[in-house]
């Protein structure tokens, strides 16, 4: 479907416009490199009708995947698994090309894309499969069960932050369960998106249970009112809002993953090294363009000194260019640079100190990295997502204080703690849906635990046991296998059944607990 006859061969033709701004060519969506503009590749603009045909052709196409059963499903997600490892250079050199991330970034994303297919692939029997559900005493007489049966067409809508592994963590998890996929990928990564559907059809070649659709936001609106049976949206909160009004009118069950603030707890027992390695790496990697970077830092009084000095050591010796095995690549869309300009220059503003960076580490399309101190709680840096190369600390006299403004956001995705004793009873306090101990972003290696958000963070769940059900409709079945001991639910009941259903009510549910 890309224009590309060899997507990960790819061409050096400068586009107009703005380096990495997504262009609308006629029929065509351009993608371009947001350094040089360098034109990545080009594929088709659907339209609304042509949105509502793919989800038309994926009804069929779904009926098929789901009678495949789990054996089945599951060696052909194997083998699109081992089709994208044997290729992980080369899709992340292509992720490269299309958001500006350095390949080393890539290729981590990538082996976490894979580990994640890996994951739905191998389970999704033992969580799916029909199950016993027990027999209570109104009906002994019937043996119940349930299943998780697909939904049938899963509508999945992308961000450009991690093009292979955000989408895979609803993709994979939607397919294994056994449903058809249409898929919008961001109108800044559609190269990437459409590499994934046409790999995917090399393993299944024989009807188009993964689609993509291309364009902007109106291609995303058009799926959302296309008659899917569930969506999956990961990207802003702003948009998430719009995506929950669409589905709302025909009740579209939706998995919202959005944004998040995420923030870091160093308490007074932490090993300080480990912490301000991993608070640089969870507030940087990507140019800080994770939607669980590490935006807050919140270190115990006792070690905050020690710690700022050991992180701001590291984070001065980090490159940011568009080389290939930078530390920080560019900011991938144009719009997000004034974003992160307004965030550092309103907290400077308030008094904030920059000890890294600051107005001038702004140099479109690179922001070099930035640590801010002394800013304010109301500074927009503190409440709004930044999505950027840009961590603040703030000093705290102890970990419940520490909690107390960690939590004080409209945000909850994840979180980091680092300590000793206290570490692991911080985590769970904080007000998230996930949490590392010790770890930067640590969940985002692990497949088998489900990935989801709090508050204005998200609804619903991708990933682990739950973002497998999140894929499933919930079935139970309830079959009468002998007379009934109690006849409630019959006409023919006659006053002696009712006594008879009180007298056994009274012995199994009457008494109360001393
Ligand atoms: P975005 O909200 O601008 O776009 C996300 C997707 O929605 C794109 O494909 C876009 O074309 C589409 N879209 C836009 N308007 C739409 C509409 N009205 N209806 C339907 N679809 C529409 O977000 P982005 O800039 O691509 O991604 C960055 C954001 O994503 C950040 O806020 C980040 O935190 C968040 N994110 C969250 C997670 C998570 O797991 N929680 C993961 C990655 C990124």
């Amino acid at each position: 479907m890309s224009k590309h006859a060899d997507p990960l061969a790819l061409t050096e033709t400068p586009v107009a416009g703005h380096p990495g701004a997504a262009v609308f060519d006629g029929d065509h969506l351009v993608s371009s490199n947001p350094v040089t503009g360098a034109e990545v590749g080009r594929v088709p603009l659907a339209d609304a009708g042509e949105v509502a045909a793919a989800v038309e052709r994926a009804r069929e196409a779904g009926r098929w995947w789901a009678d495949l059963g789990f054996a089945e499903r599951r060696r052909r997600l194997l083998r699109w698994r081992a089709r994208i490892t044997r290729e992980l250079s080369g899709i992340a050199e292509l992720m490269r090309a299309e958001t500006g991330k350095p390949v080393d970034q890539g290729v981590v994303e990538a082996v976490g894309a894979v580990s994640t297919l890996d994951w739905a692939a191998r389970h999704a029997r033992r969580v799916l499969r029909r199950r016993r559900a027990g027999r209570v005493l109104v009906a002994l007489e019937a043996a119940s069960r349930v299943e998780y049966q697909p939904y049938g067409v899963v509508g999945v809508i992308g961000p450009w932050n991690y093009p292979v592994l955000v989408p895979m963590s609803s993709i994979a998890y939607a397919l294994a369960a056994g449903n058809a996929v249409v898929y919008k990928p961001s109108e800044y990564t559609p190269v990437v998106g459409q590499w994934l559907v046409d790999t995917f059809a090399e393993v299944v070649g024989e009807h188009p249970v993964l689609q993509a659709v291309h364009g902007g936001g109106e291609v995303g609106s058009a799926l959302c009112h296309a008659g899917v049976d569930k969506l999956s949206f990961t990207g802003s909160t702003a948009t998430a809002r719009k995506v929950m009004a669409a589905c709302a009118q025909s009740l579209t069950p939706v998995t919202i993953e959005a944004g998040g603030k995420d923030a870091m707890i160093v308490d007074s027992d932490a090993d300080l090294d480990k912490a301000a390695d991993s608070g640089a790496w969870g507030a940087l990697t990507n140019s800080g363009q994770s939607c669980v970077g590490i935006e807050r830092v919140y270190a115990v009084d006792s070690v905050y000194d020690e710690f700022v000095s050991r992180l701001v050591a590291k984070v001065q010796q980090l490159r940011t260019d568009h080389t290939e095995h930078s530390d920080l690549g560019p900011i991938t869309m144009p719009a997000q640079v004034e974003v992160i300009r307004r965030h550092i220059d309103d907290a400077l503003a308030r008094g904030a100190r920059a000890l890294v960076g600051g107005a001038s580490a702004v140099q479109p399309p690179f922001v070099h990295p930035t640590v801010l101190v002394d800013v304010p709680p109301d500074a927009l840096i503190m409440r709004e997502e930044t999505f950027g190369p840009v961590l603040t600390i703030s000093r705290v006299a102890d970990a419940d204080e520490a909690l107390r403004l960690a939590n004080g956001s409209a945000y909850g995705l994840g979180g980091a703690v680092f300590g000793r004793k206290r570490a692991v009873g911080i985590a769970r306090r904080l007000r998230s849906g996930m949490a590392s101990v010790n770890h930067p972003l640590g969940f985002a290696g692990v497949p088998s635990v489900p990935w989801s958000g709090v508050g204005s963070s998200g609804i619903g769940r991708v990933r682990g046991d739950d973002g497998l059900r999140e894929f499933s409709q919930t079935k139970s079945v309830v079959v009468r296998q002998a007379r009934p001991v109690v006849p409630w639910s019959t006409f023919e009941r006659t006053g002696k059944d009712i006594e008879r259903l009180i007298t056994f009510a009274r012995i199994f549910y009457g008494r109360s607990p001393r």
